[in-house]
């Protein structure tokens, strides 16, 4: 992009008296705003024609990196390729342009995807029923923390109040419990990696809502002892929790609900192929075992006798109870939903078992051919990611840091950095089923060519980026004084 040309900012190319677009005449005279509600100056606004606007961010929108322009190894992240038959149906008009309170017989095929998805997650997970209205990763885990507690409540059972949660959890795990009014235990990992079963044993009694794990768990790593911790948390009479937010490695190879775990939720905008990233719209749907599906937030849809679906929207015994009625919007994100279903059925029920595996296949060529040069804290065979603790060779001071900000030098997105917190230096790669051999390749080529330039240039990778747009940010300076705003002077110059 140049820069120069088509600027930085927007207002920057402002020059005042340049008109771009302007509006229709009112063709309302009796509604003009009222006076005392009008501004008293002008709104301090770019004035730019319209080619240059369309240039500035056309050009901008280029410096976007995407699964569409390169290797993308986010760790925890799962950075799917989100192929456009997906977007076609989430913009068929049939879809986009329904209504939330249409009614329901003019609506049909819109509940019988969400019906269809709600069965389809049963299947892959092992659970009795999903909810889909849940938003994001994070709002499926409170909306399954609520149904926990929901499910004690109604036993009478007040004293559960604990959650426990492994150190190598995810952040969000904590946060939902806290959020849910729940206090947070935890339990440490094993040098291996995994939950340490003697850890956990005296933190469990009468006083415990759930444990929640994920699994692989932060580290890419399956937890071998779940069947034990299961039957220890379902013992003291606690809940099994799942965070299947990345069920990549899961798909076709093994189910939450025969290990042991009462309610699961999933990231749809992870695992499903839906685009995600900076925030964007997620999906976050939540599982549970039989007996507590009447702990599922509404509305939801059932199938009636004669094939038609229908909304549910209230308790079935017509109680209506907004701790666990509605947890968002209608039934969440719909056009996430679309795509995800869409996705599923685009594999089929032979080619999504191939998912997992394919997964963990790649990131385990990548760790075996990269751990001579970097450090890998825990050997063996990993699930769907994995983590580095930074360079093997210690004796450069060059760091998890300076060898991501090199890899955008090369065209390759950065691995997640500095998470999980178990080591100083983490790496976390994290490959998807659908890159080639040929894409892997050169991903490891190039890691090997930082390592390289490590030991013999180290300057070269301490300084890095030098062929992006925007090089070497002051990370605390940026987080610390963020400008977010641009402080205009046309206005005041003016008067
Ligand atoms: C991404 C993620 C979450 C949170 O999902 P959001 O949609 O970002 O709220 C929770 N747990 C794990 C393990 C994750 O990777």
């Amino acid at each position: 992009m140049n820069n120069k040309l088509y600027g930085n900012l927007i207002f920057e190319l402002s020059h005042p008296g340049t008109c771009g677009y302007s509006l229709p005449n009112n063709r309302f005279p009796h509604h003009e705003v009222p006076a005392e509600m009008r501004r008293a100056n002008d709104a301090e606004l770019p004035e730019c024609d319209e080619m240059t606007v369309v240039r500035h961010y056309t050009n901008h929108s280029a410096n976007n990196f995407g699964v569409n322009n390169g290797f993308y190894p986010l760790g925890s992240c799962t950075m799917k390729y989100n192929p456009v038959i997906n977007e076609e149906v989430a913009m068929m008009p049939q879809f986009q342009n329904l209504h939330p309170l249409q009614p329901d017989y003019t609506c049909q095929g819109a509940l019988e995807v969400y019906y269809n998805l709600q069965k389809a997650l049963c299947e892959l997970t092992g659970l009795a029923e999903f909810t889909i209205n849940p938003c994001a990763g994070a709002h499926g885990e409170l909306t399954g923390l609520m149904a926990i507690r929901s499910y004690h409540q109604a036993r009478g059972d007040h004293k559960r109040v604990k959650v426990i949660v492994p150190d190598s959890a995810h952040g969000t795990n904590p946060a939902s419990a806290a959020v849910c009014g729940l206090e947070i235990v935890e339990v440490k990992s094993t040098a291996n990696g995994l939950v340490d079963v003697e850890d956990l044993k005296p933190l469990l009694g009468d006083d415990i809502a759930a444990m929640m794990m994920t699994n692989p768990n932060t580290l890419g790593l399956f937890e071998k002892e779940i069947p034990e911790i299961a039957e220890l948390v379902h013992a003291c009479g606690g809940l099994m929790y799942y965070d299947g937010a990345n069920l990549n490695p899961m798909l076709g190879a093994s189910r939450p609900g025969d290990m042991g775990f009462d309610v699961m939720h999933i990231n749809l905008h992870k695992t499903f192929s839906t685009p995600h990233g900076g925030g964007g719209p997620g999906s976050g749907p939540v599982g549970v075992r039989a007996d507590m599906v009447q702990f599922l937030p509404k509305p939801t849809v059932k199938k009636l006798d004669d094939g038609s679906f229908t909304l549910v929207n209230d308790l079935q015994d017509g109680t209506y109870d907004v701790t666990r009625n509605h947890i968002g919007a209608f039934l969440g994100n719909f056009a996430v939903i679309l795509r995800a279903y869409t996705y599923i059925l685009t594999l089929g029920r032979e080619n999504i078992k191939m998912v997992g595996p394919l997964a963990t296949l790649n990131a385990n060529y990548i760790k075996e051919s990269l751990k001579d040069v970097y450090e890998l804290p825990i050997p063996g065979v990993c699930k769907h990611e994995f983590v580095f603790d930074g360079l093997k060779d210690k004796s450069t001071d060059v760091t998890t840091m300076d060898v991501a900000k090199r890899l955008l030098d090369y065209g390759y997105h950065a691995p997640t950095i500095y998470f999980p917190l178990l080591f100083h230096q983490s790496l976390m790669i994290e490959p998807t089923e659908n890159e080639s051999k040929q894409t892997i390749d050169g991903f490891i080529e190039v890691m090997r060519k930082i390592a390289d330039e490590a030991k013999n240039t180290p300057e070269l990778v301490k300084t890095a980026p030098h062929n992006a747009p925007i090089t070497r940010v002051d990370d605390v300076l940026a987080a610390m004084h963020p400008i977010t705003t641009y402080r205009m002077i046309v206005n005041d110059d003016k008067q």
